[in-house]
């Protein structure tokens, strides 16, 4: 690769990193009560930004808003609460649908590369407004569902593009090698405290450094990743250091 600014952690010289096992099957099989504990957390975080609309609404309804200037405003907290409900819904369906999977998907050669290319398409209007810029080297094929690729690193493109800093870089690897394919995505963003890193792919959990409100998230992007790498008999990693960067890195079974 060729940052030229490269985060000292990816010239070898510290950071931290985790190692994320996830061939294990009992892992992906939620127990009765890990399910019960998930729907009591959507039902919470569904509630929060219904709250809040609510509450916008109200304020409107009750003629709280004096003029054109605050009816405007609540009116925008009304649309950004709502936009979060629904990634909310969406990822949570998204999660229940991953743990229903059957074989039976359609398994098809994947070009990761091609696949990569369409998400970063999809990004970029997020990518021109940070003056990101993005590399993508190599290559890797796999046989998978494309739509499981690509919403694995449409989740990962996502988290660097969110978490980076304006005018940052990411690098996006893909490479082969014995039997695996690799999708390696680096940035030279906010990073991540050590003392969360392990506890980053579990659903909901947000790092302390994610800006909360300000930037927007369910938790549940990297719970997904887990997911659909568990699929491939994949394997996770995460280096990263505070103030200069992550690379997350997936290996999943080519056949
Ligand atoms: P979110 O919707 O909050 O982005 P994720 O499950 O995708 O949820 O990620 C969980 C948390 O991990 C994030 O809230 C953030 O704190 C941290 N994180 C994930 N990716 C990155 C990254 N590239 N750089 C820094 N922090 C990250």
């Amino acid at each position: 690769t060729s940052i030229a600014d490269e985060p000292a952690f990816l010239d070898g010289k510290g950071g931290y990193a985790m190692l994320v096992l996830i061939s294990d099957v009992t892992d992906i099989e939620l127990s009765e009560r890990v399910r019960r504990d998930f729907a009591a957390n959507v039902s919470h975080e569904l509630k929060t930004p219904l709250t809040s609309i609510n509450g916008f609404a109200q304020l409107v309804a009750n003629g709280m808003a004096a003029d054109a200037e605050s009816v405007k405003a609540y009116a925008k907290r009304i649309s950004e609460e709502s936009d979060r409900l629904m990634g909310l819904i969406n990822d949570t369906l998204m999660l229940s649908e991953l743990e229903q999977i059957s074989i039976e998907e359609p398994i098809e050669e994947v070009d990761i590369r091609e696949t990569t290319e369409e998400v970063l398409r999809l990004m970029e209007d997020k990518i021109a407004e940070r003056h990101l810029d993005v590399q993508v080297t190599g290559n890797a094929e796999m046989k998978a569902n494309r739509n499981r690729i690509r919403e694995l690193v449409m989740n990962l493109c996502d988290n660097a593009v969110k978490y980076n800093k304006d005018h940052g870089k990411i690098v996006i690897g893909l490479s082969e090698k014995d039997g695996y394919a690799a999708i390696e995505v680096q940035d030279t963003g906010i990073g991540i405290p050590e003392n969360e890193i392990n506890r980053i792919f579990e659903r909901f959990y947000r790092a302390k450094n994610s800006g909360g409100a300000t930037v927007n998230g369910t938790g549940l992007g990297l719970a997904i990743v887990k997911h659909i790498a568990a699929l491939y008999e994949g394997e996770l990693t995460v280096e990263s250091r505070e103030g200069e960067g992550s690379r997350f890195t997936v290996r999943m079974k080519k056949e």
